[in-house]
């Protein structure tokens, strides 16, 4: 099954952009996720091709009119969830991420200058996707974002060993420090317990360092989680 991504755009040119490269543009020519990116301006209703108009109420910039980007979404509605990348949307999490790689593929609606006509999200199940608490100029770039960590989930893009299960966000916590060859760099050393072989001793170290981690830097993960994520993994644990 192809994961289908369908881009709602006033800038079609932006795609692939760069998930044309690395492991999503491989993915793209070997057929294993597609890609379309849909100009909204086609579904313009004037003979200016007119997609904005000013804010009711005053104020700065233009707003996306919701007839046109119905018209945009009822094109393409298939049954993949509908999202819109807005700054005022549910903030993006991997369990959001995992979720939507084990669907059919997304369409997402980008916006630009001030955003959307609200009753967009009345008349259509369009879910609100933020990407971070910051103001881009488009929604392209939060697309891309969104694309590229689903695509990275889908089977037979990343090797066995990268499945992910004890990557950063997966367990609770960030995932734990890497370290890689040389031993010795500028007089710091590859800390010794792994390079001690002692697999159980590993596990244990890199729970505590994701524990400590998590907590200097990101206390509401930990908040989130309920602290429930502190047990050690399996592979930490003593054999009796
Ligand atoms: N006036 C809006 C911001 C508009 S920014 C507000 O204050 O809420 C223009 C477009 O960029 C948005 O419609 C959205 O599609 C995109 N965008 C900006 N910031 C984003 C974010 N943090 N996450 C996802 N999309 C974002």
């Amino acid at each position: 099954m192809t994961f289908r991504a369908t881009i709602l755009t006033l800038y079609p040119e932006m795609f692939p952009g760069p998930l044309g490269t690395s492991l999503a543009g491989r993915g793209l020519s070997d057929g294993i996720w597609s890609l379309d990116a849909c100009n909204i301006r086609d579904h313009a209703i004037d003979k200016h091709r007119t997609v904005d108009d000013t804010p009711a109420g005053g104020g700065a910039g233009m707003v996306l009119r919701c007839d046109v980007l119905a018209a945009a979404l009822d094109a393409v509605a298939d049954g993949r969830p509908m999202l819109a990348m807005t700054p005022r949307g549910a903030p993006l999490t991997q369990v959001r991420v995992r979720e939507l790689a084990a669907g059919e593929g997304a369409i997402i609606l980008c916006g630009r200058f001030e955003g959307f006509d609200e009753r967009i999200f009345e008349a259509r199940p369009v879910e609100p996707i933020s990407i971070g608490d910051y103001v881009l100029s488009g929604g392209e770039l939060g697309a891309m974002v969104l694309l590229d960590a689903c695509v990275r989930l889908l089977p037979g893009i990343m090797g066995a060993a990268s499945s992910g299960e004890e990557e950063s966000f997966e367990t609770g916590l960030l995932e734990y420090p890497h370290y890689t060859r040389p031993v010795e760099w500028e007089g710091r050393t590859i800390p010794e317990v792994l390079r001690s072989g002692d697999h159980a001793k590993i596990a244990a170290w890199r729970h505590a360092q994701a524990v400590n981690d998590t907590r200097l830097r990101r206390p509401d993960l930990i908040e989130r989680h309920g602290g429930a994520s502190q047990a050690p993994p399996s592979g930490a644990r003593r054999k009796d």
